[in-house]
C-alpha cells in the first residue's frame, strides 16, 4: 500500500480514481468468472502520461495491469484479487491521429472503440476489415493485444496482419515508436510482432497504424442448412473456387446454437423453411462494381443443391435481411449466458480435420454428458470453432459445469492436440488458461516466451501472472 501511495502521489490527481463504485466496473471480468481488486484506476490521456505512470510503477515495483474494452474471456484484463496492481484504461486515450486514404491506412490512439474506428474508415469510403461481436466495446488496444480475430480473417487475417506500425510504452516507461504506415520495412526485427498477441505482459500499446481495405460495392449474404457435416470443407472449398476467393465470412453454426438463440426472443424466426444439425452463414464480398456476384452465389448454391452438399439456402434481399442473418450468429453467446453461461473450448484444426473435430467432439459429450447442451459455432473458414457446453436447464450449473471442466474438457483438449490443433484460437490465456499452456503448449515456446519478458520486464511488472506460467 505504502509503495501503491508512493506511485499515486507522483501522477497528476485527474488520471487518478480511488472511488471503488466506479472502479468496481473495472475489477470483474466480462464473464463475470474473476472478481479483482485495485486501490485505484488510472486513466491516462496520452502516451507521456502512461509513460509517467508505468516510469512510477517501475520505481516503485508496483504491478499494472493495462485494460481496454475488457471484453475478452481469459481474464486478462482484471487485476489480482490481492489489490497490490493498479489498473490502467486506455479509454480515454480515443484521437483519431492520421488517415491516409490513398495508402489505405489508419493511424489512431490505442484506446479507440472498434465500432467507432470503423465508421472512421467508413468516413474515408474505406473499411477496417476487424469485425468481431464485442466491437462496439473493445478497443483497439485490446484487439491488437490479444491478436482479435473475428468474422473475416479468412479473407483479412486476424488483427496481427492488419498491423503496419505500433508505438509501445515499454515497461521501464521509455517509448518504443514506429507508427509509420508503411507496407514494407525490413530495418531491423519486426519488434511490433512481440506486443501483438501479448496480453499486455510486455508494454502498453498506445498508438496503432493499420491498413484499410476497399469497402465493398456488393456483398451477398447467405444462410445455408447444410446436409451433413462431413460436406462442410468441400463447400469451403468450392466456396473460394466459385467466387474467386471472395469470400468474406464463412461461420458456421450447429442446430443447437440456432434453437438456443430463437428460443431468447419469440420476435426472432427460423430464417429457412427445412431445418438441419448443422448451418453455415456465409458472405461473400467484392470492390468492383461490374462483376455479378449474386447470380454466381445463386449458381454455386444451386450446384451444392444437386451435389446433394445441402437441404436449403436464402439469401439476404436486403441490409435488414443481411442484418436479422447476422443477429442469429453474433448473439449466440448472450443466448447462452440467458442459458446460464456456456464453457468454452475455444478450439481450431486445420480446416480439413475440422468436420472430424465437431463429430468426434460431439461424441464424446454425448457419451460423457449426455444432458447437456452442445452450443457449437465459430469462424470454421479458418479452422475456429468455439464448442461450447451450456448445462442442462434442470442442473445445478455450477456443480455442472465444475464436473465438466474437471472430467470432459481435457478429453476435447486432448483430441485438438491429437488433430493438431490448439486450445486457444482467439481467445488467448490470460490467467485461465495458463495450466493448458503448460501441459500443450508448443516445445520450447514457454522456456522461450520467459526469455522475452524477463528481457522486457525485469521488475515483472506488466500484467503479472498472466500468459507466461510462472517457473
Ligand atoms: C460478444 C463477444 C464476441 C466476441 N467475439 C470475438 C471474436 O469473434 N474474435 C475474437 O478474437 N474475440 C472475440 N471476443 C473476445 C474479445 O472481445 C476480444 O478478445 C477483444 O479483442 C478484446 O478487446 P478489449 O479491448 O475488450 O480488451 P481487454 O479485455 O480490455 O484486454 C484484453 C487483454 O489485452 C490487454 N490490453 C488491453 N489493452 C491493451 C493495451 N492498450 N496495451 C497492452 N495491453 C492491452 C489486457 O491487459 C488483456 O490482457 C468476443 C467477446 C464478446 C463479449
Amino acid at each position: 500500500m505504502v509503495r501503491i501511495d508512493r506511485v499515486l502521489s507522483g501522477l497528476p490527481s485527474d488520471i487518478v480514481t480511488t472511488d471503488q463504485d466506479i472502479i468496481s466496473g473495472y475489477t470483474t471480468d466480462f464473464r463475470r468468472q474473476y472478481h479483482g481488486s485495485t486501490f485505484a484506476l488510472l486513466r491516462p490521456r496520452t502516451t507521456e502520461e502512461v509513460q509517467q505512470i508505468v516510469r512510477a510503477c517501475a520505481a516503485h515495483r508496483v504491478g499494472l495491469v493495462p485494460q481496454g474494452g475488457n471484453t475478452s474471456y481469459c481474464t486478462g484484463a482484471t487485476p489480482s484479487n490481492n489489490g497490490d496492481e493498479l489498473v490502467l484504461s486506455l479509454e480515454r486515450m480515443t484521437t483519431p491521429r492520421e488517415i491516409d486514404a490513398a495508402n489505405l491506412s489508419v493511424t489512431v490512439d490505442a484506446g479507440m472503440i472498434l465500432s467507432e474506428l470503423q465508421e472512421l474508415a467508413a468516413s474515408a469510403d474505406l473499411m477496417l476489415p476487424l469485425v468481431l461481436g464485442s466491437q462496439q466495446s473493445c478497443r483497439i488496444g485490446g484487439n491488437l493485444s490479444t491478436n482479435a480475430g473475428g468474422v473475416n480473417v479468412v479473407r483479412y487475417g486476424v488483427a496481427r496482419d492488419l498491423v503496419l506500425g505500433l508505438e509501445v510504452v515499454l515497461p521501464d516507461g521509455s517509448l518504443y515508436s514506429e507508427l509509420s504506415p508503411l507496407r514494407k520495412n525490413n530495418a531491423g526485427y519486426d519488434v511490433k510482432q512481440l506486443f501483438l498477441g501479448a496480453e499486455g505482459t510486455l508494454g502498453v500499446i498506445t498508438g496503432v497504424s493499420l491498413k484499410l481495405a476497399r469497402k465493398p460495392r456488393q456483398i451477398v449474404t447467405a444462410f445455408v442448412a447444410i446436409r451433413d457435416i462431413s460436406g462442410l470443407t468441400s463447400i469451403f472449398n468450392q466456396t473460394q473456387v466459385e467466387t474467386g476467393e471472395a469470400i468474406l465470412s464463412f461461420e458456421y453454426i450447429s442446430g443447437s446454437s440456432l434453437q438456443l438463440i430463437l428460443r431468447t426472443n419469440s420476435n426472432l424466426r427460423h430464417p429457412l423453411e427445412n431445418s438441419s444439425e448443422h448451418y453455415l452463414l456465409l458472405e461473400v464480398a467484392t470492390a468492383s462494381p461490374t462483376l455479378n456476384l449474386e447470380d454466381t452465389v445463386s449458381a454455386m448454391l444451386a450446384r451444392f443443391f444437386e451435389n446433394n452438399l445441402i437441404i436449403d439456402a436464402t439469401i439476404a434481399a436486403s441490409e435488414s435481411q443481411r442484418a436479422e442473418l447476422w443477429y442469429l450468429r453474433e448473439n449466440i453467446p448472450e443466448a447462452e449466458v440467458l442459458n446460464g453461461g456456456s464453457l468454452k473450448h475455444d478450439i481450431a484444426v486445420r480446416v480439413s480435420r475440422l468436420p472430424a473435430f465437431i463429430e468426434s467432439a460431439t461424441a464424446i459429450v454425448k457419451r460423457e454428458a449426455d444432458d447437456a447442451i452442445l452450443s457449437v459455432y465459430g469462424h470454421v473458414g479458418d479452422g475456429n470453432v468455439h464448442f461450447n457446453v451450456v448445462p442442462p436447464p434442470s442442473s445445478k450449473k455450477t456443480g455442472f459445469k465444475e464436473r465438466f471442466e474437471r472430467e470432459i474438457s481435457p478429453k476435447i483438449y486432448d483430441l485438438a492436440f491429437k488433430m493438431g490443433g490448439t486450445f486457444s484460437a482467439e481467445y488467448g490465456i490470460g490467467r485461465v488458461k495458463l495450466d493448458l499452456l503448460r501441459q500443450y503448449g508448443a516445445t520450447g515456446k514457454i522456456e522461450l516466451m520467459r526469455v522475452l519478458k524477463e528481457a522486457l520486464d525485469p521488475l515483472l511488472i506488466m500484467n503479472p501472472g498472466k500468459v507466461v506460467p510462472r517457473r
